[in-house]
């Protein structure tokens, strides 16, 4: 490798990347919190608190900083489904609550996908509702799903001009590929998706000027697969033992490798993660916004039928 592309390349640290985002967030709550629209998150936690603990303690912390109220909810291992869809649609019913997160696992008998569906949309601040992931096929991109969001916005940090840019997801789920291609097609990129079924992916990503990956499988990129001096943006989170027995946290990209041949890169630990939490901050607000334009304009609708006769055609 030429010591161009090893002079060039830089780590995008995630930290400092939710730095930038948290300051635009605490703007924004200071606003809505002295216009009377305080946010305000619930964390549901359904059976083990302890699996989940330090996902909530980090959100507790970083929502507590930037002046986000965070309320922890925690249900028993054994609650039925119905039961919980109530509880879901309690906090959809109360004003005090205008964001709601649900912590994964969950117990066998819940059905994700249909609690998270049960979140009003304008309180879905994971971005996970069929209609936030719809709303941005309709290029509506202020709330969506957060790893997505985040992955995305790392790529916008670089400066690299997204019209007509060549760029490659790996991994096509539901939450995380397909939302990614869609974002970056609302930015005018031009996108190949692979997945498992693709023949020879590296055909593709040494065609990319920026590749995501977010498969879970380690190793599963390495630097003779990416064009140098493209972007790589590591979602993937895997867990594994070195030879001394030493468990670690890894992405899906061989690092070493990558490192030479990337002009940016994502670190695992320490890239998308950090960026994903400001993610969640950031849909906070902006499902917070949405919910005092929706009561605005219902009210200004109400003042319209019910209001005095000298109101518009009275
Ligand atoms: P998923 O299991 O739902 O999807 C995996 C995708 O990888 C599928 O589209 C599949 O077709 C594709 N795939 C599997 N083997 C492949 C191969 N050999 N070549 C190409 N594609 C292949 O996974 P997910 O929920 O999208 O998560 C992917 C990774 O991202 C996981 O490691 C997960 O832990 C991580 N993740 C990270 C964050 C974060 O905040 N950083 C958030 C969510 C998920």
């Amino acid at each position: 490798m030429t010591d161009e592309f090893q002079w060039k390349h830089k780590e995008l640290d995630g930290r400092k990347i939710a730095a930038g985002i948290h300051e635009e967030t605490r703007r924004a709550v200071d606003e809505l919190t002295e216009r009377g629209w305080a946010p305000r998150l619930v964390s549901v936690v359904i059976g083990d608190a302890a699996a989940v603990a330090i996902y909530v303690r980090n959100q507790k912390r970083t929502a507590e900083r930037l002046g986000i109220a965070f309320d922890e909810r925690h249900f028993a291992e054994d609650i039925s489904e119905a039961e919980m869809l109530a509880a879901v649609q309690a906090m959809n019913a109360d004003p005090r609550v205008t964001g709601i997160i649900v912590q994964r696992p969950v117990p066998p008998q819940i059905n994700i996908k249909r609690l998270q569906s049960a979140i009003h949309p304008l309180k879905d601040v994971e971005g996970l509702h069929p209609a936030s992931v719809g709303n941005i096929v309709y290029n509506e991109l202020d709330l969506g799903p957060c790893t997505a969001m985040a992955s995305v916005h790392i790529l916008k940090t670089t400066g690299l001009n997204l019209p007509g840019l060549e760029v490659v997801v790996i991994g096509h789920s539901d939450i995380v590929g397909k939302p990614i291609a869609f974002l970056l097609m609302a930015e005018g990129a031009t996108v190949t998706v692979c997945h498992h079924r693709t023949r020879n992916l590296a055909v593709h990503s040494r065609q990319a000027d920026a590749v995501f990956v977010a498969v879970g499988r380690p190793g599963l990129v390495t630097g003779n697969m990416i064009k140098p001096g493209a972007c790589v943006v590591d979602i993937g989170i895997n867990r594994v033992t070195d030879a001394d027995g030493c468990a670690r946290i890894v992405g899906d990209c061989d690092l070493e490798s990558c490192r030479e041949v990337a002009g940016w890169i994502t670190p695992v630990p320490g890239g998308v993660g950090p960026v994903t939490v400001a993610m969640l901050m950031h849909n906070t607000i902006a499902g917070a916004r949405r919910q005092r334009d929706f009561y605005n304009n219902a009210f200004a609708a109400d003042a319209w039928t019910t209001g005095p006769a000298t109101g518009p055609g009275g």
